[in-house]
C-alpha cells in the first residue's frame, strides 16, 4: 500500500511560517518560495468574478531526485465569493507550483536555523512589490503616499477602508499592517493562519484484509440503515460536515463509505499527501477526467495530494448560510516537476463534491 502522509492544522507563532523556513501552512499570506517573480492578481483570478483568489494553503514538497526541485512548494488559492463556488467546478480555484535548486539567489545553501531572529531579510518585499492586502505581486501603489502596494483596485479599496485613508495622510506611514483596524479587515480577507503538521499515516500500514472486512461490515450496517430509512445516523466521527450527512442520507455510495472509513481513525486530517498515488474520492461520481498536461513541458500530470473537507472547519466561515465548500480538492501536478526558470506555473486542481 502507498505511503500516505496526512496533514493537521495547528496554531503556530507567525514567524515560523515565513518563507525562510519553507513552511507548510494554511491561511494568512502566502510564504512565497521564489521571492521575486510573484504571481499577479490576473494569474490567480477567479474565472467567475475575475477578482484574485485568496491564498488557502501551501505544501512544501521537494523532489528528492530532481536537483531543480530541491525546494518545491505547491500553493492553493480560492475565491472567497460564495457565488463562485459551484459543485464539481474548479473555476474558483487556482494551484501554483514553484521550485528552486539548492543553489539559488534567495536562500542559503545550508538549511535554516529555526530561530525568530535568523535572516528576517529573506523576504519577498526585499525583491519586489507585494500587495499589502493579500501578498500577491503589487504593481500598483497608493497614488497619494506611494508607499504601499496593491495587486488590484479591489484590494486598494479594501485597504483604504481598513484604515489606510487615515494612515495615508499622517506622518507615521509604514508598510506594515500593525493597526488594529487594518488587522481586523485583513483578517476578514485572508483565512486564519495555521501551521500544517504533516505526519505519516501509521494506520495505513495495517493489513489490507482487516480493512476490507471492516468495510464490508460497515456496508452491511449502512444497508440496514438504508432499509430503516435512517442512513443519516451513520455519523461515525464528531465533525463530519453537513455535506457528508446529506450524502449519507442520500443514495448508496461505496466510495463514500470507503472515504469515511479511511478517515475515521484521524478525523481531523485536512490533507492527504500521496504523490503518484490514487486520490481518496469522496463519491463515485464527478471524478476528474481529461486532466490537461503540464503547461510548461506538456508532460503528464499525476495526483499529488488532496485537501479534505475538514479544513473548512478552520476557516472561520459563516455558519448556517451558503458558503465556501468542497467535498475534496484534488491536486494534480507535472509528474517530472519540470524546470521553471523562475516564478510560478499553474497546475491542475479539481473540486469533487458529493452533490
Ligand atoms: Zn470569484
Ligand atoms: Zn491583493
Ligand atoms: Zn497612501
Ligand atoms: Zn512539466
Amino acid at each position: 500500500m502507498d505511503q500516505i502522509d496526512m496533514g493537521f492544522v495547528e496554531e503556530c507563532e507567525p514567524w515560523k511560517l515565513e518563507s525562510r523556513f519553507f513552511p507548510n501552512k494554511v491561511g494568512g499570506k502566502p510564504a512565497w518560495l521564489d521571492l521575486k517573480d510573484l504571481p499577479s492578481a490576473k494569474y490567480v483570478e477567479c474565472k467567475s468574478c475575475k477578482n484574485p483568489c485568496i491564498f488557502l494553503c501551501q505544501i512544501y514538497a521537494p523532489y528528492e531526485n530532481n536537483e531543480n526541485a530541491f525546494h518545491r512548494t505547491i500553493f492553493i488559492f480560492i475565491c472567497k465569493n460564495d457565488d463562485c463556488c459551484k459543485p464539481n467546478e474548479n473555476g474558483n480555484l487556482q494551484v501554483l507550483r514553484s521550485q528552486l535548486s539548492r543553489d539559488n539567489k534567495f536562500y542559503p545553501f545550508e538549511p535554516p536555523n529555526e530561530q525568530e531572529n535568523w535572516r528576517p531579510d529573506i523576504n519577498s518585499t526585499k525583491f519586489t512589490k507585494v500587495c499589502q492586502v493579500c501578498g500577491l505581486l503589487g504593481p500598483n501603489h497608493c497614488g497619494k503616499c506611494k508607499l504601499v502596494n496593491y495587486c488590484c483596485r479591489q484590494h486598494q479599496i479594501i485597504d483604504w477602508k481598513a484604515g489606510h485613508d487615515k494612515k495615508c495622510s499622517t506622518d507615521n506611514i509604514n508598510n506594515d499592517s500593525s493597526t488594529t483596524a487594518t488587522k481586523n479587515t485583513l483578517q476578514s480577507i485572508l483565512f486564519p493562519e495555521y501551521e500544517l503538521i504533516i505526519e505519516s499515516d501509521v494506520s495505513n500500514t495495517k493489513n489490507d484484509k482487516s480493512d476490507v472486512n471492516k468495510e464490508e461490515e460497515e456496508m452491511k450496517k449502512y444497508e440496514k440503515l438504508l432499509e430503516n430509512g435512517e442512513a443519516g445516523t451513520l455519523q461515525t466521527c464528531d465533525n463530519v460536515n453537513d455535506d457528508l450527512l446529506k450524502m449519507a442520507a442520500g443514495d448508496e455510495d461505496k466510495v463514500f463509505i470507503k472515504f469515511q472509513n479511511t478517515i475515521r481513525d484521524d478525523p481531523d486530517q485536512v490533507l492527504r499527501y500521496n504523490r503518484g498515488g490514487v486520490p481518496l474520492y469522496i463519491t463515485s461520481k464527478n471524478e476528474p477526467n481529461n486532466i490537461p498536461n503540464c503547461e510548461k513541458c506538456n508532460g503528464e500530470r499525476q495526483f499529488e495530494f488532496q485537501i479534505m473537507p475538514q479544513l473548512l472547519n478552520y476557516l472561520n466561515l459563516p455558519a448556517n448560510v451558503k458558503s465556501l465548500d468542497w467535498g475534496t480538492l484534488l491536486v494534480f501536478t507535472c509528474k517530472n516537476s519540470c524546470n521553471i526558470e523562475s516564478g510560478y506555473c499553474s497546475e491542475y486542481i479539481w473540486k469533487q463534491d458529493i452533490l
